[in-house]
């Protein structure tokens, strides 16, 4: 089922990430290369693997600047800096149940 939109950034209220910012998010990921994650719903039941991964982005208004890549096996999702502590990426992605995971 597809969530609906909820626009870009959104951030009411923040999302509560373990780590509360980007750069210690980016630095664990860059760290802990072949970790695999979980996402985090709030039923606990239907969470996916994924893997991330901390780059620069290559291409797009991001450029060089720093990504945290999640990757399940339908999807991947783009978390700059920008997006930490939304619900949602630049892109209106849902992002929270990501970065919820990475600790
Ligand atoms: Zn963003």
């Amino acid at each position: 089922m597809k969530k609906p939109s909820i626009g870009k950034h959104f951030a009411q209220p923040p999302v509560n990430n373990p780590f509360s910012r980007f750069s210690q998010a980016y630095n664990f990921v860059a760290s802990n290369p072949t970790k695999k994650y979980r996402t985090v719903t709030s039923n606990r039941k239907n969470g996916v693997i994924f893997k991330a991964e901390a780059r620069l982005a290559n291409s797009g208004k991001h450029k060089g600047k720093k990504v945290i890549q999640c990757e399940t096996k339908k999807s991947i999702v783009y978390i700059y800096e920008c997006c930490w502590n939304c619900k949602s990426n630049c892109s209106g992605t849902h992002i929270n149940t990501y970065s919820k995971a990475i600790k």
